[in-house]
């Protein structure tokens, strides 16, 4: 199947899940995630309609951006960084991307804004949350997500758009859904607390439906529309 065709399929799957959630599928974005595919993937997604890339790798993303404008200037690309952030690598994420979803430390969100370029209109933000039963070290503990919060809604160049959590894989739709209903109710805490977010990132291939139930507003597909990676390449 090529790519356009995925896309044509990934499409279909958010509109079902959408409805049967009772939610306009216009109200969730599809994310690709291009990491480990070329300039070409991309492309051949874009001609298929596709506007918002998500993206890993610090370097390879930078080669990729410059590598699709050289090619395509005339395409206007939303590039979102996906991946975690070492704090001495922030620059050419501040310089290069429309949206960072892994934030979950102040001093990476200081330095972000610090450094966005002032021609730039501010980079668009998610906190990423480490929701109950995730074994990986990443993430903000709920419990500590209110006081980050605060910190990043009061940079000048930082735009606090939501939450994204990357669950740990489970194999039944109730466990699937219990961490994305908690990413929920943290938004509706932080609304609680005066601080109104619209975006709840979360959602990959496998668990796109599940997240779309719980309110998803942005879902990252890889696999589903580029096909399996090869990390070895
Ligand atoms: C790789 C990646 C994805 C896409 O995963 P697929 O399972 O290929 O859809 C989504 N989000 C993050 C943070 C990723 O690293």
């Amino acid at each position: 199947m090529s790519i356009a065709q995925n896309l044509h399929q990934v499409r279909q799957a958010i509109a079902d899940a959408a409805r049967r959630a009772g939610r306009d599928p216009a109200g969730v974005l599809l994310l690709a995630v291009s990491k480990t595919f070329g300039a070409d993937a991309v492309i051949a997604a874009a001609d298929a309609g596709q506007r918002a890339f998500g993206e890993n790798y610090l370097q390879e993303a930078v080669d990729k951006i410059a590598q699709v404008r050289a090619l395509r200037p005339e395409l206007a690309l939303d590039w979102h960084f996906i991946g975690p952030i070492q704090s001495n690598k922030t620059r050419p994420v501040a310089e290069h991307f429309d949206w960072v979803h892994a934030v979950d430390r102040e001093k990476i969100a200081r330095r972000l804004s610090e450094q966005r370029p002032a021609h730039l209109p501010p980079v668009n933000i998610c906190l990423q949350v480490n929701v109950s039963g995730e074994a990986s070290k990443s993430g903000i503990a709920p419990g500590d997500l209110l006081s980050l919060a605060q910190a990043v809604a009061a940079l000048p160049n930082l735009k606090l758009r939501g939450l994204m959590a990357i669950p740990e894989p489970a194999d039944d739709e109730p466990a699937q859904r219990q961490p994305f209903a908690q990413l929920r109710e943290l938004q509706q805490q932080l609304r609680s607390a005066g601080i109104n977010t619209d975006t709840l990132s979360m959602g990959m291939s496998a668990d796109m439906a599940p997240a779309i139930a719980e309110g998803a507003t942005i879902v990252r597909i890889g696999t589903a529309i580029f096909g399996k990676r090869d990390y070895a390449k």
